[in-house]
């Protein structure tokens, strides 16, 4: 079987997550987000896992060379034979380039770049309508899943409260940076024919089955 070495791209708020969790369970395919990435690296105590721990522990962005030899490492693992999930890297065109050259040093290549495309006024309505319990962070949603009684947690009664990064104009500031830096990328991909878009309005299981469908139309196409 050929393999699947995919990118999520997407807006705050498109569920990338959960479909790169859905893909993990689906193809058996390792998720690999960027936090937890480095995360795992600092925890296993590699070499480029210390030195990234320096960074962090300093309060200082983790250099592109660190991340990009952490995800080299994991990609050369076995469990990554038939192919990977990346989400939340690449971030920038630079960090695109990176990715290729490592993958080339393998003989290996991208399958696709998938963008989970949610228009703004809905990433606003999605992450502009949670609601964060103070005492232990349940999370509702005014529209989606709101609590039976306004402003109170369903489980502990607690106030309910819009966290920080849910406020409206920071929400505008993560779209901002969002589209300064992905926007580059997703040309890149698209130049290299490896752009999919897919419909992030829709359900988490259409929005799941629109991926499915076009990871199998790529498998054909790649036996005939
Ligand atoms: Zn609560």
């Amino acid at each position: 079987m050929s393999e699947l070495n995919l990118v999520l791209l997407g807006p705050p708020g498109s569920g990338k997550g959960t479909q790169g969790e859905r893909l993990q369970e689906d193809f058996d395919l390792p998720y690999h987000a960027t936090g937890n990435i480095l995360r795992r690296a600092v925890e296993e105590g590699t070499d480029l896992g210390k030195t990234a721990k320096e960074y962090m522990d300093n309060g200082d962005l983790v250099p592109d060379d660190v991340i990009i030899g952490v995800i080299a490492e994991e990609l050369e693992k076995p469990e990554a034979e038939d192919g990977f999930i990346l989400d939340g890297f690449p971030r920038t065109t630079p960090q695109a380039e990176a990715l290729d050259e490592e993958l080339q040093k393998v003989g290996r290549g991208l399958t696709a770049a998938i963008l989970i495309d949610v228009p703004d006024a809905e990433v606003e309505r999605r992450l502009g309508g949670r609601r964060t319990c103070v005492a232990n962070g349940h999370v509702f949603h005014i529209e989606f899943n709101p609590p039976q009684e306004e402003g109170k947690c369903d489980v502990d009664g607690s106030e309910l409260i819009v966290r920080e990064d849910d406020r409206p104009e920071v929400i505008r500031r993560r779209l901002q940076t969002y589209y300064e830096k992905t926007e580059p990328l997703v040309s890149y991909y698209e130049e290299r024919g490896l752009l999919r878009r897919v419909d992030g309005t829709k359900s988490p299981d259409q929005v799941g089955d629109q991926i499915r469908a076009l990871l199998s139309t790529l498998r054909m196409e790649e036996d005939i």
